[in-house]
Parts: C-alpha cells; sequence; structure tokens
C-alpha cells in the first residue's frame, strides 16, 4: 500500500473580499479538519489503510493581497499558498510576486501552471517549469498542474498532451529528489469551472498514465510516491468516488472551495 497523504488545496482564484473572505476563514476554522476527526473520534476502522495515521494535508489558495489576512486567521492545521510566483528572485519586474515573498509571508505551496494562466495570460511549458524549479529550490511546495483540452481528448490526444507538459517540469527537475515536494494536478481543462466531472474512470485512467509516465522516465520510487490530484468540478457529492480510485490522491479543487462545508467534506473525501 502507497504510503501517498491525501491532499486537497483550494484554489480561490480571483474572488472575495475582506469581509467574505474573513467569513470563509471562519467557517473553515469552524469546521472539523481530517485530522482533528482523526485524533477525536479515534475511527481508524472507517480510515482506509492508505492514509491512516497521516490522514490529509489541507492548504487554501487566497488571492495574493489576501494572503496575510488568512495566514493570520487561518488555523495552524491549514497550509496557505500562492496562486502563481514570478520566475525567478524579484526585482524589475512590475506586477509580480516572488516565491521568496511567498515564504516570507508565510505561504508553504504554489500553483504553477494552472491552465486559466496557460491559456488566458499565455505562460508556456517552459516557463511554468522554470518558475516550479525555482520555487522548489526555496523549498516552497509546488501544485504542478496539468490537463488536456476537449479538443485534445476528443482526438485521442490526452495522455500525449500530459505527457508533454509532465517532460516540460521534468527539463527543469534535474534531481528526482525535487518531486517530493511536487503534487500534480491532473486538471481537465474542459472539466474546469464547467460543472461537468472526469468521471471516476477517466481520471483513474490518466492518473494511472501518468504515474507510469512518472515511473519510466523518473523513476518507480518518485512514481510511487508523488502525489496525483484531480482538478474539474471536484465537489461535496463527487468527491468519494473518485477517492476511491487508487491513483487518485486527492483534489485541487476552484468552485466548491470557496463554501467552507463543502471544502470540509472534500478534505475528508479519503
Ligand atoms: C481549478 O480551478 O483548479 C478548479 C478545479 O476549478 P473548479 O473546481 O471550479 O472546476
Amino acid at each position: 500500500i502507497p504510503g501517498r497523504k491525501f491532499f486537497v488545496g483550494g484554489n480561490w482564484k480571483c474572488n472575495g473580499t475582506r469581509d467574505s473572505i474573513k467569513k470563509l476563514v471562519e467557517e473553515l476554522n469552524k469546521s472539523v479538519t481530517p485530522e482533528e476527526y482523526l485524533d477525536k473520534r479515534k475511527r481508524k476502522h472507517i480510515i482506509p489503510a492508505r492514509i491512516n495515521k497521516d490522514y490529509c494535508e489541507v492548504v487554501v489558495t487566497p488571492p495574493f493581497v489576501y494572503i496575510p489576512q488568512v495566514v493570520a486567521s487561518i488555523k495552524q492545521e491549514y497550509q496557505v499558498a500562492g496562486q502563481n510566483c514570478w520566475i525567478n528572485k524579484g526585482g524589475a519586474f512590475t506586477g509580480e510576486t516572488s516565491a521568496d515573498m511567498l515564504l516570507d509571508v508565510g505561504c508553504k505551496w504554489v500553483i504553477l501552471g494552472h491552465s486559466e494562466r496557460r491559456s488566458i495570460i499565455g505562460e508556456s511549458d517552459a516557463m511554468i517549469a522554470t518558475k516550479t524549479a525555482y520555487a522548489l529550490s526555496l523549498g516552497l511546495g509546488v501544485m504542478a498542474c496539468i490537463g488536456e483540452s476537449i479538443h485534445a481528448r476528443e482526438t485521442g490526444k490526452t495522455n500525449e498532451v500530459c505527457f508533454g507538459q509532465m517532460q516540460a517540469y521534468l527539463n527543469e527537475l534535474k534531481d528526482p529528489k525535487q518531486w517530493a515536494k511536487v503534487v500534480v494536478a491532473y486538471e481537465p481543462v474542459w472539466a474546469i469551472g464547467t460543472g461537468k466531472t472526469a468521471t471516476p474512470e477517466q481520471a483513474q485512467d490518466v492518473h494511472a498514465a501518468v504515474r507510469g509516465w512518472l515511473s519510466e522516465n523518473v523513476n518507480p520510487k518518485v512514481a510511487e510516491d508523488t502525489r496525483i490530484i484531480y482538478g474539474g468540478s471536484a465537489n461535496a457529492a463527487n468527491c468519494k468516488a473518485l477517492a476511491k480510485m487508487p491513483d487518485i490522491d486527492g483534489f485541487l479543487v476552484g468552485g466548491a472551495a470557496l463554501k467552507g462545508e463543502d471544502f470540509t467534506v472534500i478534505c475528508m473525501a479519503s
């Protein structure tokens, strides 16, 4: 049984006000986190063996300007992440935020390669990989996103596209040890924000293929240890069926992460 700890990221995207974020954090602070659930009830019999004692890692990702507010107010069971960062150290890069700054304000993670940044902002595979290597070099964890368009899926190119995106990351991650702080987020573009979720079987097929790719192209140990999480209209109703699949190690959640109770249910899905 692999020892991969379940991982759930909440991507708040470009949403919120000081007030709405205060309310969301209050909701999250009130809800029982997976760790507390495990401690308080000791319900070992309903906890699948693969996550037996470590349960789940939960990360929330506010817009940059609200990060200090969230770091200061959210309870310590939740980690905080940035939604993006600059490719290298700071300097004369107007409008950018460096990985160093994210660390400085208390972030432990960053989302990189999200499809909205690829398609709307035009970030390239190479740029995303450069950011990834830099963020990892500072000790930040990276939720490294991949995923195919509807056109790629309909033309049978899902694996080809995902493997190409994985190869771009690998081009910058020369040392297999760097993968220890990478969580791969498989997010089919056609499922993000659309209410259309991949079926558990569709997601499992890609997760297993990506794990196979890691085994062949990095090494079997990295393949076994790397969390591969699913994103794309995951919600409180569909998370359990997805989480049952052997290669789905958690979720990256957009819309449902803005609702405290739903997000908590998703964190408990394993
Ligand atoms: C996302 O933006 O990473 C995402 C998965 O969004 P949603 O859950 O809203 O589809």
